[in-house]
């Protein structure tokens, strides 16, 4: 008698649809016999970690046979100083994305809900769906995240709200006024993470909130933050929250005791030093987007405004065609019909010559 495997699972998980990564560059260069591909699908930093960072992982080698500092001490306490906070508002996760789930697994049962919108982080209806929770998908405004519409979406059960902001895949945001004023209006008792992971590239812009320093004002608020976008560590999985102690204290029981290896634990620490590569990436996200936007002009298709380093662009026909013929150019970047987007393509700011190619090869695809 052959069991049915897949019923074993729980319901939620029987309904998860896998989160959809970026391809491989290995993997286009394998399957098309491609030399060269070049990668603007996940929103990685194209000029790669701090060259210090890189240079200090180096000294950690001899000590691999040890476990890590389950508590990341170090680390937090260079964090703590950055943001003016206290050690005990950290909880560091192995990716943000950790994190996020480390939340959900706190605050939400299978008979609560969470509110997140249309056109949010994939991540979030997987961590929701996972445990079996409710989730309330609010429609966008503007490809963006429609506040009024959240707080409308707020039920008896409500246990969680999460806000990308800036969003990914849409690249939106949400001002200072308007995020403080929600904040104000949602009830102590229900969790608000606001995801910041773009927030470097973000706080380039005067409206932009940096929400870290409302933490003392919303004991309920969470913010993550992350190592795999501008500080160019995406591979070495480490981010964060920032959180009330009492709300830290509760995450950290839940996280797994290592969950944040030694070497991502130690250069995190080289790679906050480095302000001068920080600037540098961002300037050349800066001049790179700016170079998109005027191509996708010229070819006459219309992109969400985005502070993040991407920018998502209507391509007037199926995006994932799209792709596949970007594939044949030796360029990865993201179909968004898993967001239901089925038009548009996320494209990762690249290094100058990365985006002249895109583009180049973006026109030849699309007959300009
Ligand atoms: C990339 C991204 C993350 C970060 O993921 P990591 O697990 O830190 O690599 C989190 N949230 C959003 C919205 C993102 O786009």
């Amino acid at each position: 008698m052959t069991c049915d495997l897949f019923k074993l699972a729980t319901p939620g998980v029987q309904n998860l649809h896998p989160y959809q990564p970026g391809k491989p560059i290995e993997e286009l260069e394998r399957d098309y016999g491609i030399k060269n591909a070049i990668k603007l699908a996940s929103n990685e930093n194209p000029l790669g970690p701090s060259p210090l960072a890189l240079a200090s992982i180096q000294t950690l080698f001899p000590d691999l046979a040890r476990y890590p500092d389950g508590n990341g001490f170090t680390l937090k306490q260079a964090l703590a100083k950055k943001h003016g906070l206290k050690i005990d508002t950290i909880t560091l996760g192995n990716g943000s994305n950790d994190t996020l789930e480390i939340i959900a697994r706190t605050f939400v049962t299978p008979s609560d809900s969470v509110i997140f919108s249309e056109y949010a982080f994939a991540v979030y209806p997987i961590v929701t769906q996972a445990i079996g929770a409710q989730a309330i998908v609010t429609p966008a405004k503007d490809w963006g995240h429609d506040l009024t519409a959240m707080h409308a979406a707020i039920r008896q059960n409500t246990r969680l709200i999460f806000i990308a902001n800036p969003n990914n895949p849409t690249g939106t945001w949400i001002d200072q006024t308007s995020l403080k004023a929600f904040l104000e209006s949602v009830p102590e008792d229900i969790i608000v993470v606001v995801d910041e992971a773009y927030f470097e590239y973000a706080s380039e812009h005067p409206h932009y909130p940096d929400s870290s320093q409302w933490l003392s004002s919303f004991p309920n608020l969470i913010v993550c933050r992350t190592f795999s976008k501008a500080y160019g560590l995406a591979g070495l999985r480490v981010g964060y929250a920032l959180s009330d102690p009492d709300i830290a204290n509760l995450l950290n029981r839940v996280r797994q005791p290592f969950n944040v290896n030694s070497v991502a634990l130690h250069t995190a620490v080289a790679a906050l030093k480095d302000v001068d590569h920080l600037q540098k990436s961002l300037a050349i996200t800066r001049t790179g987007m700016q170079q998109l936007i005027e191509a996708f002009d010229e070819m006459k298709l219309s992109y969400i405004p985005s502070i993040g380093n991407f920018v998502t662009v209507d391509v007037g026909q199926s995006g994932s065609e799209v792709y596949k013929k970007l594939l044949f150019e030796g360029i990865i970047v993201r179909p968004l019909e898993p967001y239901r987007m089925p038009h548009h393509l996320r494209v990762t700011v690249g290094l100058d010559e990365d985006n002249f190619l895109f583009t180049e090869a973006l026109r030849k695809v699309l007959e300009f």
